[in-house]
């Protein structure tokens, strides 16, 4: 017999994806967690945990609203069901990309906050449509349950005018919205709080540089709790090299593309977010892992994607530096950031001019739990932090949801099972 509790369900809805978790109330732990793959496309599946169980499934998904019944089935009436109805889910955390220049933190929804949600879609047409159509779907299915947004834009809404306005006519920023904004921004101030933790310092005496490296890439300057610039900017593709995305380059290439080689800008918009950077350079994979394999067998172009993206970081962290007037600490997270001493290592090779020291035989011990790489005689901590986007999703719903500030303490979190973070 389960025993019936009440729980914050976090949502993740992305256009092919749906993922979830659900953590009791004071958010000391994820009771399940589960993701539903490749929605309206061939090879759907669903993966649920519970406690130490987990089950996957192949089935088809046809659309959101199937996959919102997934959902509902595996947490209430599968095998590894953790709750008897819907009545246990007391408040909803979403994840949206796009908050705008609207939205500088997260909030409670309401139809006025759903309709700004709405107009911020125009700069991120793919994502933001479907993390509406989630909310959208969760008040549907648990009426008068409060449902809270929390955006990737909303951290960096103070990075100084400096840094997010573009050198184009003044006119396209006042009146058309068009400046920095950047991603990721969940993923940053989650882990940058984390490492004021893990130094046992506030996080107002810390200037930081965060390394988000996963399949996307935000190297984010945080200072003293606030971001003051950050790599991604108006579109999701500039900044450092991704898997698929260009990063940086200049803008009079596309002009070239389409005036001189006749491409469509869709063509041009395709081979920025979809053909380019590791993929691009390497022609092989646009997974980290098997391009690092690849340049150390002798492939030269993956060691060329390697090193340009090696080259990027290191550059934008002096920079980052020098836009801070200083660094306390260097911090690694996501995929790559967490799991790749190799690209740690290379990365902080060099930067002892700015401090900067690791220890190699720490950094091989990241996976033991040492988050803190720094050689002895480093005058820069250099951490290695996991992300977690829920847990800072989750905890801004208790904020928002409680009114009470209070920081839970730590969760018993579930080991990971996915191998796609979609
Ligand atoms: P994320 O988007 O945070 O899930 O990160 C995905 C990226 O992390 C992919 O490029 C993976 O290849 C990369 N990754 C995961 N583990 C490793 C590893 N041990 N070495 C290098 N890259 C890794």
């Amino acid at each position: 017999m389960k025993e019936q509790k009440t729980m914050i369900l976090i949502i993740n809805c992305g256009s092919s994806s749906l993922k979830y978790q659900l953590y009791n109330p004071d958010l000391t732990e994820v009771a399940a967690k589960g993701l539903i793959a490749r929605i309206g496309e061939s090879g759907s599946y669903t993966e649920h945990q519970a406690g130490q169980m987990r089950a996957r499934e192949c089935r088809p998904v046809a659309d959101h609203k199937a996959a919102f019944d997934v959902m509902v089935g595996n947490l209430m009436h599968s095998d590894l069901a953790v709750v008897d109805d819907a009545r246990a889910i007391t408040a909803i955390g979403h994840r949206a990309v796009h908050g705008g220049d609207v939205f500088m933190d997260s909030t409670l929804v309401t139809d006025t906050v759903l309709e700004e949600l709405h107009a911020c879609a125009r700069f991120a047409p793919l994502h933001n449509p479907c993390n509406i159509a989630g909310i959208e779907e969760c008040r549907r299915r648990f009426p008068g349950v409060p449902n809270v947004v929390v955006f990737d834009t909303a951290f960096h809404q103070s990075v100084p005018r400096e840094a997010h306005v573009y050198a184009l006519p003044y006119e396209l920023y006042s009146e058309c919205g068009i400046r920095r904004y950047g991603f990721h921004g969940t993923s940053c101030r989650y882990v940058s709080k984390a490492a004021a933790d893990i130094l046992n310092r506030p996080l107002e005496d810390l200037d930081m540089v965060i390394c988000h490296l996963g399949n996307g890439v935000t190297l984010d300057a945080v200072k003293q709790g606030r971001s003051v610039d950050t790599s991604i900017g108006f579109g999701t593709f500039c900044g450092i090299p991704m898997g698929t995305r260009s990063g940086d380059f200049d803008p009079a290439i596309i002009f070239h593309l389409v005036k001189e080689r006749g491409m469509s800008l869709e063509e041009v918009e395709a081979l920025c977010y979809e053909k380019s950077g590791l993929l691009g350079i390497s022609g092989f994979s646009n997974d980290m892992r098997e391009v690092v394999e690849q340049a150390e067998a002798g492939d030269d172009r993956c060691a060329l994607a390697v090193d340009i993206f090696v080259y990027q970081i290191k550059k934008t962290i002096g920079a980052y530096a020098a836009a801070m007037d200083g660094l306390d600490a260097l911090v690694f997270t996501a995929g790559i950031g967490e799991n790749s001493k190799e690209i740690r290592s290379r990365v902080c090779a060099g930067l002892g001019v700015l401090g900067v020291r690791i220890d190699e035989r720490l950094n091989s011990m990241v996976r033991n739990g040492y988050p803190n790489i720094s050689a002895a005689n480093a005058s820069v901590a250099t951490l290695v932090v996991p992300t977690d986007e829920e847990r800072m999703i989750a905890l801004d719903t208790f904020r928002l949801v409680s009114g009470e500030t209070r920081v839970p303490p730590p969760i018993a979190a579930l080991e990971p099972t996915y191998a796609e973070r979609v």
